[in-house]
C-alpha cells in the first residue's frame, strides 16, 4: 500500500496534465455473465474503488484489480476477480483518473510515448548495428573461419581456381622446369613459425584481363600470373609476394572475407553443420571481396618474416609491391583510353564485356592499397 501511495505522488507530480482530486469517472461495466454494457460510475474511495449503475454496487480493493496498459488512445479495461470488467475511454481523462492508483507505469513503459526516447532509441540501434557489423562480425568470423571444415575450404577454393580458368585465366606459358623450380625453392623457405603450411603455387597465363598479380585460395592454393614473373626484377621479389599470400592463407582472411560477406548464411551453416550455403556464396565472394589495410598488414608482416627467417631481405617484397602497383596504374590508365576506340568494328559486341572484366580485375589489384606506405614499413 505503502507504495501505491508512494507512485501515486510521484505520478501526480509527474503528469503534465494535472487534473486535480479527481475521484469519479464514467465507465461501461461488463458483469462476466452477458455482453451486455452497462453503463456505471467508477469511483475511488480509500484503498479501494466503487463501479456502481443501475445493476447495483461493488466495492474492490484496488490490490485485486488489473489495469490494462496504456496504448495510444485505445480503451482502458479494468479487470475484476469475479470476472467482471470495467472499460473506459483511452482519453486523457481516463489515463489521469487511473494513474492515481494504477502502479506506476515503469519509465521504459512511458518512454514509448516520448519521441525524444524513440529518437534516441533509433540512434542506439544504428550504433549497435554499426557497432556489431564493426566488431562483432569480424570478431565471429574470426572464429567461425577457424572452424571450416578442411574439405569446405579445398572445395571452394577449387571451385574458385575452376571460374577463373573458365572466364580470365589461362594455362601458363612459362617453361615447366622454372615453373618447377620457384614452386620448390618456395616449398623450401621455412615459415616464420617453423611449422610447415600447406599450400599449392599454380602459374597461369593473364595476358588480357588479370595482367601481373597474385591471390591466395582459403586452401592454400597461391595462382600467380606469368606476368607477375615477368614484371619482378629478380627470383627474391617473386619469392616474396609468395610468402605476402602465403600469409594471407595462413590469417585465414579469404575465409574470413567470405564469412563476413555471407555472415547470416556462414552462422547458420556453421551451427547446422552445412557449409553447402557458405559454398555456393561464397566462391564469388571469394573472386570479389577485397582484403581490408589490417589484412594486408598482417600478410606483409608474415611475408618480411618469412624472407628474414630464410636469409632474404623484406624489400624486395616492398620492390615488387611498387613494381605491381606502377604496373596497375598504367594498366587503369589504358583501360580508360582504349576503351571508346575498342568498341568499334566486329568486337562491338563483345568488347563491353570484356572491358568490364578488365576493370574488376583492375579495381581486385588495386585493393591492395597503400603501397607507399606499406613498402616504407616492410623496409624498416
Ligand atoms: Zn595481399
Amino acid at each position: 500500500m505503502r507504495a501505491v501511495r508512494k507512485s501515486l505522488k510521484c505520478l501526480t507530480l509527474t503528469w503534465a496534465f494535472s487534473i486535480a482530486a479527481m475521484d469519479r469517472i464514467a465507465c461501461n461495466y461488463f458483469n462476466g455473465i452477458d455482453s451486455t454494457a452497462h453503463r456505471s460510475t467508477l469511483q475511488y474511495v480509500g484503498q479501494s474503488i466503487q463501479i456502481s449503475g443501475d445493476w447495483g454496487s461493488e466495492l474492490i480493493a484496488i490490490t485485486d484489480i488489473t489495469i490494462s496498459d496504456r496504448l495510444g488512445n485505445a480503451p482502458r479495461t479494468i479487470s475484476l476477480p469475479n470476472g467482471a470488467a470495467c472499460e473506459l475511454d483511452g482519453g486523457a481523462q481516463t489515463n489521469a483518473f487511473l494513474s492515481q492508483f494504477a502502479a506506476k507505469e515503469s519509465p521504459w513503459f512511458r518512454a514509448q510515448f516520448d519521441w525524444r526516447w524513440a529518437a534516441a532509441s533509433i540512434a542506439a540501434l544504428a550504433v549497435f548495428a554499426v557497432a556489431g557489423y564493426r566488431w562483432g562480425v569480424p570478431l565471429a568470423s574470426d572464429f567461425l573461419a577457424a572452424r571450416v571444415p578442411k574439405i569446405a575450404l579445398e572445395k571452394m577454393s577449387d571451385v574458385a581456381l575452376l571460374e577463373l580458368d573458365r572466364t580470365v585465366l589461362n594455362p601458363s606459358k612459362l617453361p615447366e622446369a622454372r615453373q618447377r623450380d620457384l614452386a620448390e625453392r618456395f616449398a623450401k623457405m621455412k615459415p616464420p613459425g617453423g611449422t610447415a603450411i600447406a599450400h599449392r603455387v599454380e602459374f597461369r597465363n593473364a595476358e588480357k584481363y588479370v595482367g601481373p598479380n597474385a591471390f591466395a585460395l582459403p586452401s592454400g592454393i597461391i595462382v600467380m600470373t606469368d606476368q607477375l614473373v615477368e614484371l619482378m626484377q629478380n627470383d627474391e621479389q617473386i619469392l616474396g609476394v609468395l610468402a605476402h599470400e602465403l600469409g594471407h592463407v595462413e590469417h585465414q582472411h579469404g575465409m574470413r572475407n567470405v564469412i563476413q560477406a555471407s555472415f547470416i548464411g556462414a552462422a547458420v551453416a556453421y551451427w547446422l553443420g552445412d557449409v553447402s550455403s557458405v559454398l555456393a556464396g561464397g566462391t564469388t565472394a571469394l573472386l570479389h571481396t577485397k582484403y581490408s589495410r589490417q589484412y594486408e598488414t598482417e600478410a606483409d608482416d608474415f611475408g618480411a618474416a618469412m624472407m628474414r627467417a630464410n636469409g632474404l631481405s623484406p624489400t624486395s617484397l616492398a620492390t615488387a609491391l611498387e613494381a605491381l602497383e606502377g604496373r596497375s596504374r598504367r594498366q587503369n590508365a589504358d583501360n580508360t583510353g582504349t576503351e571508346s576506340a575498342k568498341s568499334e568494328g566486329k568486337q562491338a559486341a563483345e568488347t563491353p564485356k570484356r572491358s568490364a572484366r578488365s576493370r574488376d580485375w583492375s579495381d581486385y589489384i588495386s585493393t591492395h592499397p597503400n603501397t607507399a606506405e606499406r613498402a616504407e614499413r616492410l623496409r624498416q
